[in-house]
């Protein structure tokens, strides 16, 4: 089995869900006790948000790529970063590793290719939602068509990322918000529904819908599994 390296603690309330998935999708494969190969740099998270929202996008690639390199010295054979918003850094990251980085969207084009979903609403931060690396990526590279939810609904969708799932509260306020914007999007021709950023499973749940989620944290989690058993 090769050896899985995470970049997390962004926020460490997903990277707590990545690491269940990750050992979850091994021991599916492999039965028994058997449980991933895997390292953990966890970050302090309360820095890093700052430095998102002051744009200092140059200096996260660089302290991500240093926890990369951390990790790959250590022993690592990939490396995921458990967030959507910060694979803004992932070409910087990529670049300074002689390991493959997994790429959050490339493992959600295949899986919204594999169920034939070709225009899906995108939820997440407001980086997310709004600047080219997730979105462009999507279209240009993979010609999946991606609508986000009116102005309005992106910054509801943004504060609730970031001043209460981040924090592991869920709110059932939020959730019914969450849960009308999805109808939305649905009402304008989504397929589908990313879950684009990885605390938004802790609020809304494939059982609490008919529409079909895309949650990126299970789908990054099973790429790294689907590597780590690959010969
Ligand atoms: N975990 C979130 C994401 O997937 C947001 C926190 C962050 O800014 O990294 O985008």
């Amino acid at each position: 089995m090769k050896k899985i390296g995470v970049i997390g603690g962004m926020s460490w309330q997903s990277t707590q869900t990545y690491y269940r998935a990750i050992n979850e999708g091994v021991n599916a494969k492999l039965g028994g006790l058997h449980s991933a190969e895997m390292l953990l740099y966890s970050v302090d998270f309360g820095p890093i948000e700052q430095l998102q929202h002051d744009g200092q996008w140059d200096l996260l690639g660089h302290q991500l790529a240093q926890a990369g390199q951390s990790l790959e010295r250590a022993g690592a054979d990939c490396i995921i970063i458990a967030t959507n918003t910060m694979h803004k850094v992932a070409p910087q990251v990529q670049s300074q590793l002689g390991i493959p980085l997994i790429h959050i969207a490339d493992a959600l084009a295949h899986e919204l290719k594999k169920q034939n979903i070709n225009r899906v609403g995108l939820l997440g931060t407001a980086f997310t939602m709004e600047q080219d690396f997730y979105r462009q990526r999507l279209i240009d590279k993979h010609g999946i068509d991606v609508i986000i939810p009116d102005p309005a609904h992106r910054q509801l969708v943004h504060e609730v990322i970031y001043s209460q799932l981040c924090h592991g509260h869920v709110h059932p306020d939020s959730k019914a918000a969450y849960l009308r914007i999805i109808n939305e999007l649905v009402f304008d021709g989504a397929q589908g529904i990313i879950l684009g950023c990885t605390e938004i499973g802790l609020l809304v749940q494939q059982a609490d819908t008919d529409v079909k989620l895309f949650d990126t944290t299970y789908i990054h989690a099973q790429a790294a599994v689907d590597f780590a058993l690959s010969l």
